[in-house]
């Protein structure tokens, strides 16, 4: 066969060459040691938490090493395509702070893109050309029925399945039975004519997972589908050698298709790049592990967790516990630094899939959390409301020195900064009483009562306390001993903790009272700052309604 002539037939209309892009795209310029990482989603208009991980390591080992990290969009699957996929991914990653310094927007076009699969139709055909002058690649015209009929052969013969050898048809056809088929318009794809033997084994060594055999590929795969777009493992080979990724992160679904890349970038001339296959993000069912599926958990999907109220830095900082399992232990040990100082490390990556722990990223959030200063709580606040709650935008925005304060309350209490709240929609429940309006507070709230009031106790204490609610005094606590005094309530605690027997209750009962019966909560930040940023009327008005709650 010439397999030159075969080549123009298939390709009369390209004439570059792979000189003509190795020129085209050189190598880059870096330091050695750098990585240029990239991440390659497909645009399903989705972003799992596992793409956001594999995001992290990429953009972090890139960072550290003076490297550059690019977004390439693998778009070579128009059914699985969304409308708005590629936007729906930017924003998602812009959410998290992941930015790229190469990719498809604006600004990020640089010199080796373009950074859609889709746009680079012509550097496949190109790379397909030069190896089916090479001898290894071939048109292949069989059907779908005639694929079937042989796995239906290689299953009766307990072969391995797939189009290889002595089972690959169109391997033999001669150009002149090629020439004719293309004249009558027959569909083909290209395949690989692989030079491999199953029986003999490659070694790979992968950073994470240490050395691994594997056997050689032998099956004829697909380059080229019949729309002459390839498929993700040419497509892999040549974008990762054309945009001179040195460093290859992806899920270890691939380690298994390690060997036909491997032979692939052999085959084309192309230094091959390292590769780090990490482990997924799983999940228990019952007694098994998992991993965390689209289709069935809502946590798999990056944007639940902003919907929630987690701060992206959060999440981040939960995501680089599971990468390195020493990341906790240096932030901890290292409290001042911030991730960016900590050095991520390969070999430190777990080799089997980590559990995602929600209690593990509550406790993480509550501490990031109590890191932020109040005002960056409330710009952070302010913009999780403003998408998902709309009560408390309508308050954090109207009434922004109130808003501040109110954050300001729940901070620090004494001296200590609080660590009780995990993300923003929590901030709602604690201060619902504030930050809703009166008609949505009056129909929602339930009282946290102590059994031990009784209904008579809590009308004389609520009736007494609504003549006069003392908001314009600097001493609303003095007031309130004096006012619980005749109606028995020891102002002093020490003294009713010695004759508890002689009282109705404390001081600090009747201030409890009070509370519940204004916020509907046992607990709250300074109880008379509330009142005043509630005003008088609705105070009076949230009395009445716990009075009436009580007939
Ligand atoms: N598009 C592939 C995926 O989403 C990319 C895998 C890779 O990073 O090479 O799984």
């Amino acid at each position: 066969m010439d397999y030159n002539k075969l080549a123009e037939l298939i390709f009369p209309d390209i004439t570059k060459t792979v000189a003509d892009l190795e020129e085209r795209f050189p190598k880059r310029g870096l330091p050695e040691g750098a990585y240029v990482t990239r991440l390659a989603p497909s645009p399903t208009g989705y972003m799992h938490i596992g793409g956001l991980y594999a995001a992290l390591i990429s953009k972090k080992l890139s960072e550290q090493t003076g490297g550059v990290f690019y977004l390439r969009i693998e778009d070579t699957d128009k059914k699985r395509e969304l409308e708005g996929g590629v936007e729906e991914i930017l924003r998602s990653l812009a959410d998290y702070d992941i930015a790229f310094d190469e990719g498809p927007f604006p600004g990020g076009e640089k010199a080796y893109g373009p950074y859609k699969q889709s746009e680079r139709k012509e550097i496949y055909q190109i790379c397909v050309k030069e190896l089916m002058k090479k001898g290894y690649a071939y048109p292949c015209f069989c059907t779908a029925e005639e694929l079937e009929a042989i796995r239906k052969e290689q299953e009766e013969k307990k072969a391995d399945i797939g189009y290889y050898g002595e089972y690959a048809a169109c391997r033999n056809l001669t150009y002149e039975e090629i020439e004719a088929k293309i004249r009558a318009g027959a569909p083909y794809v290209v395949r690989l004519k692989s030079p491999g033997n199953a029986s003999a084994y490659i070694t790979y060594q992968d950073p994470v997972r240490g050395t691994i055999e594997m056997p050689e590929n032998q099956m004829d795969l697909v380059l080229l589908k019949s729309d002459g777009i390839p498929t993700y493992h040419f497509a892999h080979v040549v974008d990762d050698h054309f945009m001179r990724t040195s460093l290859v992160v992806r899920g270890d679904e691939w380690l298994a298709s390690y060997p036909t890349h491997k032979q692939l970038f052999e085959l084309c001339g192309f230094e091959q790049p390292g590769y780090v296959h990490i482990a997924p993000i799983m999940k228990m069912e019952g007694t098994t592990r998992r991993k965390l599926s689209k289709r069935k958990d809502p946590e798999a999907a990056v944007s639940y967790f902003l919907e929630q109220g987690f701060p992206a830095e959060s999440v981040r900082e939960y995501l680089l516990t599971i990468a390195n399992s020493n990341y906790e232990e240096w932030h901890m040990a290292n409290p001042q630094l911030t991730e960016d100082d900590f050095a991520l490390s390969l070999e430190k990556m777990p080799v089997s899939g980590a559990l995602f722990d929600m209690v593990k990223l509550t406790d993480v959030s509550r501490e990031v959390i109590s890191g932020f200063s109040i005002e960056t709580c409330c710009e952070k606040i302010l913009a999780w409301a403003k998408d998902y709650d709309a009560d408390l935008y309508a308050f954090a925005s109207g009434r922004k020195e109130m808003f501040l304060e109110t954050i300001g309350l729940w901070k620090m209490s004494g001296k200590k900064v609080r660590k009780d709240v995990a993300k923003w929609s929590e901030l709602m429940q604690m201060f619902d009483y504030l930050y809703l309006p009166q008609e949505k507070f009056e129909k929602t709230v339930s009282y946290e009562l102590d059994e031990k009031y009784t209904v008579g106790q809590l009308t004389e204490a609520v009736e007494a306390y609504k003549k006069d609610l003392f908001l314009d005094t600097d001493n609303w606590f003095d007031r309130m001993k004096e006012l619980g005094g005749p109606l028995g309530y020891c102002p002093n605690m020490k003294e009713y903790k010695k004759n508890p027997q002689d009282y109705k209750g404390s001081i600090a009962d009747l201030c409890s009272i009070v509370r519940v019966a204004v916020t509907g909560h046992k607990n709250s930040p300074d109880l008379y700052t509330i009142m005043k940023a509630l005003g008088e009327d609705t105070v009076r008005r949230r009395l009445d309604l716990f009075l009436a709650s009580l007939s």
